[in-house]
């Protein structure tokens, strides 16, 4: 990969001129390293894989790289992006919409959590140019025709090693969709975590990809310092919780937790001692996950305890702590909740709650991601 071309600007990428003026009135001067290498590959036509870690604009390279080479002309749908929630596919369809300002692109997310599909009938028959979704929505609108895939050019999956995983349940549903691909169609994964998963897909869908990998022990977060605090016990994780919520609140947080019955229980509990909080789990009601997102992204609601639901994807630049109040089971997802802090170069702190048990997962944490996780200091508060 060291002889990939860089593009040190946006301009030496060649793009269209309503492309590159929605991408400056969007607010960004120079490409991250990741734009700066995969983004041309993207327009050559060819298949790729780009990981590149947490916050560094991923969602720009694939948008970027797709803006450029769609005919919008045409109406008919040439891209679909999956990824494997439905807060995240609704960000990227904002990201489109909002790269895409200037070059009259429809993009629609569909995402399920409504019962009746009419809104994405409505939205797919007047003619739609992206479809941003997650895979259970997009495989039954393909299987109702309602979504026609015939004249689809590229296909992006997003958090691809999640999604391809062979334990959390999207791999069948995305083979399914591929089934339903024209053969020609140009396949970007993208994901800051690979797993062996991606291989196989690699293998039997796309031709030939380019890599652009990170190195196992560079995936680390410099720019989000992490800590652990010895909680002992269970019990006490709620008082330690509490002790630290004035510095939760200077900007915004996002705490982690297992189960949506910790996510519950605990919400119910920081309320019941007048912590102003939010929380947000896969089996509440979709309009009930909107508002939490929408005063969340706001600003209006500073703390969210949540699930591994919220740990891909999701990009609130005002997050500058995270909290697990449980260590991830996961060991992948570890580098993807603390990356909900330190968005773009922006400095995170991440404080890891520690029960006895806890010790051992702490070590294999630290040696796979090749980083130290001291003790919190003191002074939390000149941190965030
Ligand atoms: P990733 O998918 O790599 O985790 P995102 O695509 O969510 O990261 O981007 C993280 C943040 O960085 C977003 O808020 C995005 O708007 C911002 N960003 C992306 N590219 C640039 C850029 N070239 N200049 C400034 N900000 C950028
Ligand atoms: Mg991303």
């Amino acid at each position: 990969s060291s002889k990939l071309k860089v593009c040190a600007s946006f301009e030496a990428m060649n793009l269209k001129d309503d492309l590159l003026r929605g991408i400056y009135s969007y607010g960004f001067e120079a490409p991250s390293a990741i734009q700066s290498r995969a983004i041309t590959q993207i327009i050559s036509g060819r298949d790729v894989i780009a990981q590149a870690q947490s916050g560094t604009g991923k969602t720009a390279t694939f948008t970027i790289g797709m803006l450029q080479v769609l005919d919008f002309k045409s109406k008919e749908l040439q891209s679909m992006v999956l990824s494997p929630t439905r807060e995240l596919a609704k960000q990227i369809s904002q990201v489109v919409g909002n790269l895409g300002d200037y070059m009259n692109i429809s993009a629609h997310a569909v995402t399920g959590g409504t019962k009746t599909m009419q809104g994405d009938n409505k939205k797919l028959t007047q003619g739609c140019h992206v479809v941003s979704g997650t895979p259970g929505r997009v495989l039954d609108l393909i299987k109702r025709r309602i979504l026609n895939t015939r004249h689809l050019k590229l296909l992006v999956l997003d958090e691809a090693d999640e999604l391809l995983s062979e334990t959390l349940g999207f791999k069948n549903q995305i083979y399914d969709i591929f089934a339903k691909l024209p053969r020609s169609v140009q396949v970007v994964v993208v994901s800051a975590t690979m797993s062996r998963d991606i291989l196989e897909v690699t293998r039997k869908f796309m031709n030939d990809p380019v890599k652009i990998l990170v190195k196992q022990n560079e995936i680390s977060l410099e720019g989000i310092q992490q800590f652990h605090v010895n909680v002992d016990r269970e019990e006490w994780k709620f008082d330690t919780l509490c002790d630290l919520y004035d510095s939760l609140t200077i900007t915004q947080c996002v705490i982690f937790c297992n189960t949506k019955k910790v996510v519950d229980w605990l919400s119910t509990k920081l309320a019941q001692a007048n912590f102003a909080v939010s929380a947000m789990h896969g089996d509440m009601k979709q309009e009930d996950r909107d508002r939490v997102m929408n005063d969340f992204r706001s600003g209006n609601s500073r703390v969210l305890i949540s699930t591994d639901v919220w740990a891909r994807g999701i990009d609130v630049q005002q997050v500058s702590l995270v909290i697990n109040y449980d260590l991830p089971e996961l060991l992948e997802n570890y580098i993807h909740r603390i990356g909900r802090s330190g968005r773009f170069g922006r400095k995170g702190v991440a404080i890891n709650f520690i029960t006895r048990d806890d010790a051992k997962r702490l070590r294999e944490i630290e040696a796979h991601y090749s980083v130290k996780i001291r003790a919190m200091p003191a002074n939390l508060q000149d941190l965030t």
